[in-house]
């Protein structure tokens, strides 16, 4: 009997590819920029198993081309906003993705994104490139303390639960929280204070997004939440780019409502809203909140566990969503 195939996008770390190479006929497109819609089209029939990136629009439309022997599409991802999850149950399709891999790198690039934003590590950066350092000064590009402030954490999951553990328990920071969903043991060990969107927005010197992108989270901050944070205060996005309006933020940085932001996702990924790189309050990086060898390794052997698990006829680790498994084609 012939091994099942299963389709890689692109190249990810070897360590999950190496599993399943050991099991299946396993073929990963070389090529360095996402997959073409009609290019994955095209390869997804005749696979077992889809392992996407969230570069990848999977729809009933991409489902529909492939053949009934597909099991499982595992995205390479915590977040999975590119599948359409209803069209994947329609069709009694698996879909998984990498929770708990990433938590701790996302964790500590947003901490480095506040330390810069608060620090103006880049614009400092910038400055001495330039040749502008003649010589010291007073009150040159003065920035804000962090001991002592309140960090504003928007989505106390995984990964904002370990924001907040390390900026109570290390940086000294007092945290407010608003979530679906109340978290007695934060408040209890890190004394942290579960509040409504409105005050957490007045109340925080640091903003920090850590929702999954839902229709309820699109715009959850546009010009109205931007306009109720403190004028001192900083916002930081490591969640996904259209959970703030972009455009509504160059607005509100460019009139100094607030002191800055520091992004790591995009509302037009890979483009940035008109005006954004001329802010000079503003950190940006590509999208590499997750990008250490350790979580891009443990992402992809996840990504591998599923796969194996679901072609084995076992319920895979990480489901993103529990009903997916009775739904199942058999
Ligand atoms: P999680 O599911 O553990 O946490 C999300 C939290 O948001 C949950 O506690 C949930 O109750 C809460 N939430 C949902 N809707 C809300 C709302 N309207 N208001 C307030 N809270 C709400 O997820 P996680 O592992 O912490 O990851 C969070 C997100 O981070 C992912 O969905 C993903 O989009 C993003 N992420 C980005 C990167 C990156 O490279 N930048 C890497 C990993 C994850």
């Amino acid at each position: 009997m012939s091994k099942p195939k299963v389709f890689v996008t692109r190249h990810i770390p070897e360590a999950g590819l190496k599993m399943l190479r050991q099991k299946f006929n396993v073929e990963v497109r070389t090529a360095k920029a996402p997959i073409s819609r009609a290019e994955l089209i095209k390869k997804i029939k005749g696979k077992d198993a889809l392992l996407c990136l969230l570069t990848d629009q999977i729809d009933g439309e991409v489902l529909d081309a492939a053949d009934p022997q597909l099991k499982i599409v595992a995205n390479f991802a915590v977040g999975f906003d590119n599948i359409d999850l209803e069209a994947a149950k329609e069709r009694g399709i698996l879909v998984t993705n990498t929770p708990n891999a990433s938590t701790e790198a996302v964790a500590e690039h947003t901490l480095a994104l506040l330390f810069a934003a608060a620090r103006r590590i880049i614009e400092g950066d910038r400055f001495m490139r330039a040749g502008k350092y003649k010589y010291w000064e007073p009150e040159l590009l003065q920035g804000s303390a962090i001991k002592g402030k309140t960090l504003g954490i928007i989505g106390l999951g995984r990964i904002g639960f370990a924001v907040a553990e390390r900026a109570t328990d290390e940086m000294g920071m007092k945290c407010l929280y608003t979530d679906l969903h109340r978290n007695p043991t934060f408040e209890k060990l890190y004394h942290g204070k579960r509040a409504t969107l409105e005050t957490l927005l007045k109340k925080s010197d640091f903003i920090t997004l850590h929702v999954p992108l839902l229709p309820s989270t699109r715009h959850l901050i546009s010009a109205k939440e931007l306009n109720m944070m403190k004028k001192t205060a900083y916002l930081i996005n490591t969640s996904r780019g259209p959970v703030v309006n972009e455009k509504a933020l160059v607005t509100a940085l460019k009139n100094h409502k607030i002191a800055g932001a520091a992004l790591d996702v995009y509302e037009f990924e890979p483009k940035m809203a008109p005006g954004l790189k001329t802010v000079d309050h503003v950190t940006l990086t590509p999208h590499i909140a997750s990008s250490t060898h350790q979580a891009r390794d443990g992402m992809s052997m996840m990504a591998a566990k599923n796969i194996i698990a679901a072609l084995s006829g076992r319920k895979p680790p990480t489901l993103a969503d529990p009903e997916l498994w009775s739904k199942r084609r058999k």
